[in-house]
């Protein structure tokens, strides 16, 4: 609808589409068993101890909650290695790149993304009137030199997601490195650590500890995946006590809830869950990549709990088709991928389902069954 009095901005935003819930798919297809590997979230479900604390959190909730974070915010830097005033707390990580965005931007004002990037960082610029600059990828995965070079005067603010989302891409620490000692001044860097808990190289490089020596470095982290939190909705970034002290001026004075706290606290002492959940991925991603070269599919090497794989047709079409044998994965076109299919790690029974129906409805299945036919 046109209307005169709406930023049209906004009205030109396409609305973010979610994994589809599972709730939703059981109710239009009238089936229960279904597997949703969509959303790259934790597939163990919450911890034991997550759930208690969230229990006894439930007998305060007529009590606004602490809007400074103070007890989570002291465990917290203790477990990374940081100061409490380096920390702002987020409904979610992506509450916190939207507050960056909002802190940072004016309009007229830049952002420069790698293609195949989070949606969210579009959505977040946008909303505050700044201009997108998309650099194209090499080999999927962000061009450092290529983002380094589209630096402008009118250049405010920079999102890496490291590793990437939909395509598990990684930039190498000496790429990283060189690229936020050549950022200027006027630049912040974004660097979104959302799956970094999943990365295989225990030299990968850790945002947290460079900050010292890149003050225009902001470091963003989630509870949503290997925390297996998605539905409490906490994230948090760390930077120089300035910008935080900024971005704390401009957030919500009660952006992450009381259950939330309590919930994220218990986590932050169950190591072994972490732990855990990363043994769990690494065999998943071996028996996702292995069966889909199996199948004769093309996957991008992932470091996070998902992976992205050429479907040979558009992802959409492949989508709905499973989706009818009950198993939910993303299309994503909406990132510049229009023939991928981005499935998470699931359990293993989860991971075999999507295989099972991955070769029953996929474009290869007509391919093999025909190479099989004649001599059948
Ligand atoms: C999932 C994800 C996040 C996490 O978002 P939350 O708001 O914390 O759930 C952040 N960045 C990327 C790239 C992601 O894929």
């Amino acid at each position: 609808m046109q209307h005169s009095s709406i930023n049209p901005r906004i009205a030109a935003l396409s609305p973010y589409k979610p994994g589809k819930p599972v709730d939703e798919v059981a109710r239009e297809l009238g089936i229960n068993d279904i597997v949703k590997l969509a959303s790259n979230e934790n597939p163990r479900g919450p911890g034991e101890k997550v759930q208690q604390a969230i229990a006894e959190a439930a007998t305060e909730l007529s009590r606004y909650p602490d809007g400074g974070g103070f007890a989570l915010k002291s465990q917290l830097a203790e477990k990374i290695g940081v100061e409490p005033n380096q920390l702002t707390l987020g409904n979610g990580s992506n509450d916190v790149l939207d507050l960056i965005a909002r802190v940072v931007l004016e309009p007229g004002a830049e952002a420069i993304i790698a293609e195949h990037s989070f949606v969210v960082y579009r959505l977040a610029v946008t909303c505050c009137g700044g201009d997108l600059v998309t650099v194209p990828a090499k080999e999927y995965g962000a061009d450092l030199t290529a983002m380094q070079a589209a630096i402008t005067d009118k250049t405010r603010l920079v999102f890496i997601a490291n590793p990437n989302n939909p395509t598990g891409t990684r930039v190498s620490d000496r790429q990283l490195m060189d690229f936020l000692a050549a950022v200027p001044e006027h630049v912040w860097v974004v660097l979104d650590e959302a799956y970094r808990e999943y990365v295989e190289d225990d030299d990968h490089l850790n945002g947290v500890s460079v900050l010292a020596e890149f003050p225009n470095l902001i470091v963003t982290r989630t509870f949503s995946k290997i925390y297996g939190l998605a539905a409490v909705r906490f994230g948090y970034s760390v930077s120089s006590p300035t910008f935080a002290d900024l971005l704390n001026r401009a957030r919500q004075p009660f952006n992450v809830n009381s259950l939330a706290m309590a919930a994220v606290m218990a986590a932050l002492e169950d190591d072994d869950y972490v732990a855990q959940s990363v043994a769990l991925n690494r065999a998943g991603m071996v028996q996702m990549t292995e069966g889909l070269t199996g199948l004769g599919y093309d996957y991008i090497p992932s470091a996070g709990n998902f992976v992205a794989f050429d479907c040979g047709e558009p992802g959409n079409d492949l989508f709905q088709r499973m989706l009818q044998e009950g198993v939910i994965v993303r299309a994503i076109a909406e990132y510049g991928l229009p023939n991928h299919v981005r499935v998470s790690i699931g359990l293993p029974a989860e991971n075999e389902r999507f295989l099972g129906v991955l070769a029953k409805v996929g474009a290869n299945a007509a391919a093999s069954s025909e190479m099989k036919a004649p001599g059948s």
